[in-house]
């Protein structure tokens, strides 16, 4: 009940907009900076090298989301490239994470493809990939469809898909072929689009991974849920997939341990790193996720 309660009120604050650019002043706090690499491009590809050196690949998300002004949206477009063009001239095992409504989306689509496509452009001539993180469930459809004709131009880019929602194994059938991350989902969403309760929402995933991973598909399994990992372990044992078909992934600052025991059973392991001045969305979903995480929080609060 008193977790419920949390979560609401979590995930409402995630979406707040006033908070969210108020804690662009506030800097990095609450304990924010232990999943959130750093504020700075230099920051992040110091915490990007040590999680290379570890075995670890990354992908980094320049934190920033729900957009709605074009400067904002054609600065946040320059710092992705930008960050593209630090991961080539570092030498970093890393990709892309973006969000459509930090280019513009909320503002104008056609914007926000061509903001997409600079930034495709750039990882294209690194030989790099973009992924498009999966945000509430009313910009799915236009995610999807921004993705379905990005895709007739570039294969580089790639989005994911979120069990917890009723349409995600259709989706996942009609995106064979395409390079996706699977999650359970992190939104507040309704019980008339998205399954309430974590049975079904696991069951749902275990699903759609062994969709994807059967049509021949690469696929990113992004969880920290250690029953999920090793039904995972099970089925591709099971199915003969090869290891260079899927990797696992997870979140900076989560379950470091479990990472590097399976980067050590030979299984790859991509960490997501998010960083920038825009954490407050994302440290609010995290909290969301797991009430264990508040105690690390209110710890943060406290030592400022
Ligand atoms: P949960 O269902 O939260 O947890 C299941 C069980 O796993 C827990 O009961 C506990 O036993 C164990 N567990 C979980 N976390 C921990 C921990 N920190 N320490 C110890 N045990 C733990 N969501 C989106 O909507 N869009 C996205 O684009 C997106 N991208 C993501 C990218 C990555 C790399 C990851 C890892 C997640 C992403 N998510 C995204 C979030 C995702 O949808 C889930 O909200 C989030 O991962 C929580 O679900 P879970 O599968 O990790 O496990």
């Amino acid at each position: 009940m008193l977790a419920n309660v949390s979560k609401n009120v979590f995930l409402h604050a995630s979406q707040n907009r006033v908070l969210n650019k108020a804690a662009k002043k506030w800097g990095l706090r609450f304990g924010a900076g232990q999943v959130v690499a750093g504020d700075t491009i230099e920051g992040a590809m110091k915490k990007v090298r040590e999680l290379n050196e570890k075995g670890l690949v990354c992908t980094l998300d320049h934190l920033g989301e729900f957009v709605s002004s074009r400067e904002e949206a054609t600065e946040a477009t320059q710092y992705n490239v930008r960050t593209l063009e630090a991961m080539a001239a570092n030498g970093v095992d890393c990709n892309l994470s973006v969000k459509m409504t930090q280019l513009g989306l909320d503002i104008d689509r056609s914007f926000c493809l061509d903001n997409m496509r600079r930034i495709l452009d750039t990882a294209k001539q690194y030989n790099n990939f973009v992924r498009i993180d999966m945000e509430d469930y009313a910009h799915c459809q236009m995610t999807l469809d921004i993705l379905r004709e990005l895709r007739e131009t570039y294969d580089n880019v790639g989005t994911v898909i979120q069990s917890y929602l009723f349409r995600a194994e259709q989706d996942v059938k009609d995106l064979k072929g395409v390079p996706l991350r699977l999650v359970k989902g992190a939104y507040q969403e309704s019980p008339t689009v998205a399954f309430q309760n974590k049975e079904d929402v696991d069951k749902n995933y275990v699903r759609i991974i062994e969709e994807h991973l059967l049509s021949g598909s690469y696929t990113a399994i992004a969880s920290h849920d250690h029953n999920i990992i090793e039904k995972v372990k099970e089925m591709v044992e099971k199915y003969n997939i090869p290891r260079t078909q899927f990797e696992f992934q997870m979140l900076y600052g989560f379950r470091s341990e479990l990472q590097l025991s399976l980067i050590q059973e030979g299984y790859k392991v991509r960490v997501y790193v998010p960083f920038g001045k825009d954490w407050f969305g994302y440290f609010m979903r995290r909290l969301a996720e797991r009430p264990q995480n508040v105690a690390f929080a209110l710890k943060g609060f406290f030592s400022k």
